[in-house]
């Protein structure tokens, strides 16, 4: 698989001299380069980031302090707020919205120097699994453009993918920075609910929403997630926990670091992402580590309807504010048809809102109502504590999980837009994550030839709450040992 350029390569080449303006100008057009057709990005930064280059070259010429991304070339997916740059949740409703603020973990990536080149396409308001959703069109795959690159932090994936920056910025609510840094042969981490600021990110299920990073190596993971957690007093579900270095223990090598595994379930999956699988548990003992094929309850389908229950009630109380009062924009039809105000946000929402959106309202609201809440939303609650209690009793033997990131390769563009069932299964492995609030990564773990292109298969750790060191030394160990011949 090609090398892509990660923070390391670009200190190096900074290092000898280059300079940032010439680097951030090379992005953009490598950017502007690719096919239009791409859909990558939806809104470019390109003149702040620019400026902003020239100020990093002047810091540098000048001896200043320097922060730890400086002048690192970043993205941003489009459900994170940034200030004075449009923000569209890649949904039509917020087409022309431009915050007038930074969400937290863009203020933090600021303050450490990194230069947002722009905003990355992804499902609207982050739900999907495919980036389909999006109301300006999927990007492809860059492995197989007939295929999705996974979702929902589809752009964010194929900018990193293809050298369109050096790292993103993702939202994961029940697996859209891993399913598409799977799918796209890039690392992707969701951290433990609490750890980044949700202030700013445009919620999708609040309970479950966390902002994620992706990237080309597990280090650049390490790197971006230390400068970006950390309590943050605008947002109630930000924990007290300081941010903190997470690569520091990494040279500890794969001690102690038992991987426990379900062979059925990986047995379950595609025959090649099985085989990959089966290969990395065996390069993994090889290599001194220790691996236990245990009972893990949960995976599948009965993590997958607890999430889709769960998240829907939450959707379709958080998407009550695009009404184009408070947030969205007014439609000229419903300016002329309307007579009163149910009719003008019905409207309103009924033209600007897709399809999958609609659908989720629809499915949380009837989860919600009175009669159905007990059959539904509670039982899923309950599902949903005894999925933690469960997993909790695993790290109480075995510091990490190993699963595939998804059972299925990437599916063709349109497959799956018809059976929202089997686009939903494709989070049988990432959901569980979500609902008990711990870390998770994705890391690339092999490759398969199909109709003649060469598809990536990523494969995913978790670790308890809090335990994001001990999770990133097992990926960057796991990245090592899979790199070796
Ligand atoms: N595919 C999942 C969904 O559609 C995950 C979405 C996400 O993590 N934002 O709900």
């Amino acid at each position: 698989m090609k090398k892509n350029i990660t923070l390391r390569d670009f200190r190096e080449s900074v290092a000898k001299g280059r300079k940032i303006q010439e680097i951030v100008g090379e992005y953009f057009s490598r950017i502007e380069k690719a096919d239009p057709e791409s859909k990558t990005y939806l809104t470019l930064n390109k003149e702040a980031a620019l400026a902003e280059a020239k100020k990093v070259d002047l810091k540098i010429e000048n001896g200043e302090r320097i922060g730890s991304l400086e002048g690192a070339p970043a993205s941003v997916k489009d459900v994170l707020c940034t200030k004075g740059l449009r923000t569209t949740a890649a949904s039509k409703i917020l087409d022309n919205f431009v915050p007038p603020y930074d969400a937290t973990a863009v203020a933090q990536l600021k303050k450490e120097g990194a230069i947002i080149l722009g905003k990355t396409n992804c499902d609207e308001f982050a739900m999907g699994g495919s980036g389909e959703n999006s109301a300006y069109g999927v990007c492809p795959n860059p492995l197989d453009r007939e295929r999705v690159p996974g979702g929902s932090s589809s752009g964010s994936a194929v900018a990193v993918a293809e050298n369109l920056c050096i790292y993103s910025l993702g939202s994961d609510t029940g697996g859209s920075v891993r399913l598409p840094a799977s799918f796209c042969g890039i690392c992707g981490m969701k951290p433990t609910y609490g750890r980044i600021s949700r202030y700013g990110l445009i919620a999708m299920a609040s309970s479950l929403d966390q902002v994620g990073v992706m990237a080309n190596d597990v280090s650049d993971i390490a790197e971006v997630l230390s400068a970006i957690s950390g309590p943050d007093p605008m947002d109630g579900t930000s924990s007290g926990v300081a941010g903190q270095n997470f690569s520091d223990d990494f040279e500890e090598g794969v001690a102690g670091l038992t991987i426990a595994y379900n062979k059925k379930s990986i047995g379950q999956s595609d025959p090649a992402i099985a085989k990959a699988s089966f290969e990395f548990l065996k390069k993994w003992e090889n290599a001194g580590g220790k691996t236990e094929n245990i009972e893990i309850p949960f995976l599948g389908e009965e993590a997958v309807a607890c999430y889709y229950i769960i998240t829907t009630s939450e959707v379709s109380s958080n998407m009550a504010r695009f009404d184009s009062s408070r947030y969205g924009q007014v439609t000229r039809k419903s300016l002329e048809d309307s007579t009163n105000w149910k009719d003008f946000i019905s409207l309103n929402r009924g033209e600007l809102l897709g399809k999958e959106v609609k659908r989720r309202i629809i499915m949380g609201t009837f989860c919600l109502s009175s009669g159905y809440y007990d059959a539904y939303y509670a039982k899923a609650q309950a599902v949903r504590a005894n999925i933690k209690k469960k997993l909790n009793e695993i790290f109480k033997k075995y510091p990490l999980i190993f699963t595939p990131t998804s059972p299925d390769l990437p599916f063709k563009i349109g497959e799956r837009m018809n059976d929202p069932v089997k686009m939903y299964l494709a989070d049988a492995f990432t959901t569980s994550a979500n609902l008990a609030g711990i870390p998770a990564i994705s890391i690339p773990i092999g490759e398969t030839g199909l109709n003649g292109k060469k598809l990536s298969i990523g494969g995913q750790l978790m670790a308890n709450a809090w335990e994001e060191k001990t999770l990133l030394r097992g990926a960057y160990w796991a990245e090592k040992i899979l790199e070796e011949k």
